[in-house]
């Protein structure tokens, strides 16, 4: 039996990535938890968005998952003995359209309360993509370049569905926005930015629901520092008006610190790949130590490609990443990765943006400290 549960049963099986299968899980203390994988209606190599359902002081939802699979979600919960008017609050881990996207359906159709970060309020009538200034720093500006040298179009029906996406949350009423620390019932949440300015995790009964922050089999995408563009700036709580305390790959690794503290009896239940390829992927938080040790082989790679050759950063991507991981949208995930590294390696002294935009060493290694201190 997985760590952290006493049993898990399948209540209905889904296809070999976990698509429509629901699980009913039973904690430790006897909780109930239920888990569907809710599928996204479009091409996505994270799989379906498992969303779960909770009994403490009420019954939480977490995520209502992806824009456009309202009705899954519905048929889900009916497979795990629920109706969507059953649901009393729906938390979101974040704003990302394969999390919140049902949201406004699920608000509309039942009588639950919307519970996230306060950032997710303050962010929620803007499209995630737009809230930063990407010409914030010369880093930016050059990310900029390289991807409208390579445009590629992403393609016009992602655009019409990420607007769609959009349109469905201008509005919303976020009745309880949360901090860290705070609880309901047994359900603690946690402060956890990085991969987005807005993430949370939530801890009940020895298990953390994680949402993207860890996830098996693959590494969240971490998003790059950059300031907020002048319209978002004023919608954001003064707390977070340093865009540093939400977003970049220093505040997403020291967000996995804050997971991994938790201990390692804790057990994770992610929002992606809990089933993959006809397998359960059941691990713990110390699968947060392993996202900390890949960020730490990165920046490591990054330093010894430049050695003592100032490199610039489409070369630098280029090296890095295989040439298949960068056609399409794919080349501006790559860059944005590096981007993140690159502000981190510069934040530390390790590496400096010259003049002419290239990325150079400047011969110290404090990168290696701050990754050993995270998970040491
Ligand atoms: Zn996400
Ligand atoms: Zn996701």
């Amino acid at each position: 039996m997985p760590t952290g549960f006493t049993s898990v049963d399948t209540l209905r099986e889904g296809d070999p990535q976990g698509n429509r299968m629901v699980l009913k899980l039973c904690s430790r203390s006897g909780h109930e938890i239920h888990a569907i994988g809710v599928p996204q209606d479009w091409p996505s190599r994270t799989g379906p968005t498992w969303c779960y359902v909770l009994d403490s002081d009420g019954i939480t939802l977490i995520d209502p998952g992806a824009h456009g699979s309202f009705s899954e979600l519905e048929d889900g919960l009916q497979v795990a003995g629920y109706s969507v008017k059953d649901i009393d609050r729906v938390v979101v881990t974040h704003g990302h359209s394969d999390h919140d996207g049902s949201i406004a359906q699920l608000v509309e159709t039942s009588d639950s309360t919307v519970w996230a970060h306060e950032m997710y309020a303050a962010l929620i009538n803007y499209n995630p993509w737009e809230v930063q200034n990407r010409d914030a720093s010369p880093i930016h500006a050059e990310m900029n370049r390289v991807v409208s040298g390579n445009l590629d179009r992403r393609s016009s029906s992602y655009a019409a569905r990420n607007r769609r996406y959009v349109d469905s949350r201008k509005g919303l009423n976020v009745e309880h926005t949360v901090e860290h620390g705070d609880r309901v019932g047994d359900v603690e949440f946690i402060y956890a930015p990085g991969h987005s300015p807005d993430e949370l995790c939530l801890t009940f009964d020895n298990i953390v629901f994680t949402g993207d922050h860890v996830l098996p089999e693959i590494t969240p995408h971490p998003t790059t520092k950059a300031g907020y563009s002048d319209h978002v700036s004023e919608d954001i709580p003064s707390k977070y008006s340093d865009p540093s305390r939400s977003y970049g790959l220093k505040t997403y690794m020291v967000s996995l610190k804050t997971v991994l503290d938790l201990g390692e009896s804790y057990a994770v239940l992610p929002a992606h790949r809990l089933y993959n390829r006809g397998k359960f992927n059941f691990v713990s938080v110390n699968r947060a130590a392993e996202v900390i040790n890949h960020h730490s082989r990165r920046l490591s790679q990054i330093v010894q490609r430049i050695d003592d050759r100032p490199t610039g950063l489409e070369d630098m991507t280029r090296g890095v990443f295989e040439r298949r991981k960068l056609i399409g949208g794919n080349l501006f995930m790559a860059l944005s990765e590096i981007v993140a590294h690159i502000e981190l390696l510069q934040d530390l002294g390790d590496v400096e943006f010259t003049d002419d935009s290239k990325i150079r060493h400047t011969g110290t290694m404090e990168f290696r400290q701050f990754c050993d201190g995270l998970v040491n």
